[in-house]
């Protein structure tokens, strides 16, 4: 009996100093981590490249496509630090955020900022939210160097902690130096996904995929969705990347964690229409920090994500500095397979009102709906760029796409996508009229497939050429048969 991939939707997990051991690694990759994420913001380089080396030579002695993702840091609005390390703020009291304050003079008064344009970007009455929305300030007056706030909760601020305006609008650019120096470090690491933290617009996306291309690389984009500004212009911010993410952190404290919920599922359901890729982040199991199993809240948050459709879902501390990381992985991924059992979770409507222009997408729409309607074992997509399954991917079913590409960054970048299951194989270096039956029989000896299976299969005339899918074929796994174009 042949094997069927277990899990359809994907995990991320950030790396850290709890993720840094051999043995660790290797056991989360066995555990089935399909992303490794290296946050730009804490660790040094060396650090990250230490760990980008050891899951590339653990993934390959696993047999399995690990995607290594690259997050840049993003601008950092925060304030600067304290004479004393911190204070305590009372309801009620004033205090001065003072751009021309020394870095390290803050008192029980003012304080400095590192981000000196911020009071070009506010006014009276504004409301800033401190320290994720622990802090919260109203502004009274903005006057030179100066802003004038009144404090509304008690609280404790310590040294660089983050600064959000509530309805956002602060103008710092994406990309600061550090990314852009970290865009190079992304290309040694032969990244596979560089994401950018705190786009705006299309614009910014395309600046960063410049810089890519200049340091040599062809990483998709990840752009992580954690401003107001980018959840209003959320269609061309999905058209101009290659998967978005639903950064929860920053989002929430933006515009307000009572909006998040619906906010994750309309950029879920934009992601896929616009055959993106998307990612759901941010305390899925906070809790598994430090407890061996999930609360039923992060059990359901989990699998909430994977029925509003995500491709991927995201773990941040809980691998990073967590006290078993690959314990989490595997109650992640539990809980991703029983949530994938609601037939919910196989139906789909996509796209079936809209006209193609590209025999691709046509080719995999068609594979699609023969797929959910015939009884079909598998989808097996011949693929240079990985077009065709992505596409095919956009579309719910519990059919496994089998995406068989020559190209081991093909591979890497596919290990992203809903029910897309890599392999490497070079169907190029078989004769051409054998080129169906060696893929069939080659998914058949590694137990993915069983004599008698009917699947589809896709390919372009072509063989070796990007972009040419335009063959659908129903085939019988071990019947024999004539030559391909037949
Ligand atoms: P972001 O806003 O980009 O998510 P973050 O500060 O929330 O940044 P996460 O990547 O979400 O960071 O990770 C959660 C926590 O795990 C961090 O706040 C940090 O304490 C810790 N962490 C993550 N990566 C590392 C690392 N490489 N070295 C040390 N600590 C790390
Ligand atoms: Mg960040
Ligand atoms: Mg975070």
């Amino acid at each position: 009996m042949s094997i069927t991939p277990p899990r359809r939707t994907k995990i991320v997990a950030t790396l850290g100093p709890a993720s840094s051991h051999e043995d660790v690694l290797r056991e989360m990759i066995l555990a089935g981590v399909d992303i490794v994420r290296m946050n730009m913001s804490h660790g040094s380089p060396e650090d990250h490249a230490k760990r980008v080396d050891l899951v590339r030579r653990l993934a390959d002695e696993a047999n399995r496509f690990v995607a290594i993702l690259v997050d840049l840091q993003g601008p950092k609005i925060r304030i600067s630090r304290f004479k004393n390390k911190k204070i305590t703020l009372k309801k009620g009291d004033a205090f001065i955020l003072d751009a021309g304050l020394g870095i390290e003079d803050g008192d029980q008064q003012r304080v400095g900022i590192d981000y000196k344009e911020l009071v070009n970007d506010v006014s009276a009455g504004d409301t800033l939210l401190l320290d994720d929305g622990r802090m919260v300030l109203t502004v009274t007056e903005v006057s030179g160097q100066q802003i004038h706030t009144r404090v509304e909760t008690d609280g404790e601020l310590s040294n660089n902690k983050g600064i959000n305006r509530q309805g956002g609008g602060l103008s710092a650019k994406a990309l600061t130096d550090k990314d852009k120096a970290d865009i190079k470090i992304a290309a040694q690491f032969e990244a596979d996904y560089v994401a950018m933290s705190f786009p705006r617009s299309a614009e910014d996306i395309e600046e960063c995929r410049t810089l890519l291309a200049e340091a040599g690389s062809n990483a998709g984009i990840v752009a992580k969705i954690e401003r107001v500004e980018a959840v209003e212009n959320i269609d061309e911010i999905v058209r101009a990347s290659d998967v978005v993410m639903v950064a929860r952190g920053d989002l929430g404290v933006e515009i307000g964690d009572a909006e998040l919920p619906a906010v994750q599922k309309h950029i879920v359901t934009q992601a896929r229409h616009l055959d993106r890729g998307v990612i759901v982040a941010t305390q899925m199991m906070e809790s598994m920090i430090d407890s061996p199993i999930p609360t039923r809240a992060e059990v359901f948050d989990v699998a909430n994500a994977v029925l509003d459709g995500t491709d991927a879902v995201m773990l941040s501390a809980e691998t990073a500095v967590g006290v078993n990381p690959p314990n989490v992985i595997r109650s992640m991924a539990r809980v991703c397979q029983g949530a994938e059992k609601q037939p919910r979770s196989r139906l789909s409507r996509h796209r079936m009102d809209d006209k193609f222009d590209n025999a691709e997408e046509g080719i995999a729409m068609a594979s699609m709906y023969l797929a959910n309607h015939m009884p079909v074992k598998a989808i097996i997509a011949l693929t240079e760029s990985g077009g065709t399954p992505i596409w095919m991917s956009r579309i719910r079913s519990g059919i496994p796409i089998f995406a068989v590409s020559r190209r081991l960054s093909t591979c890497r970048r596919l290990a992203m996508y809903r029910g897309v299951f890599p392999h490497l194989y070079d169907y190029a270096a078989v004769p051409e009229e054998e080129v169906n039956r060696s893929v069939l029989n080659y998914l058949r000896d590694h137990h993915w497939l069983d004599d008698g299976d009917l699947v589809i299969l896709t390919r372009g005339d072509q063989i070796g050429e990007g972009g040419g899918t335009n063959v659908l074929k129903l085939l019988r796994v071990g019947a024999v048969f004539q030559a391909n174009n037949s």
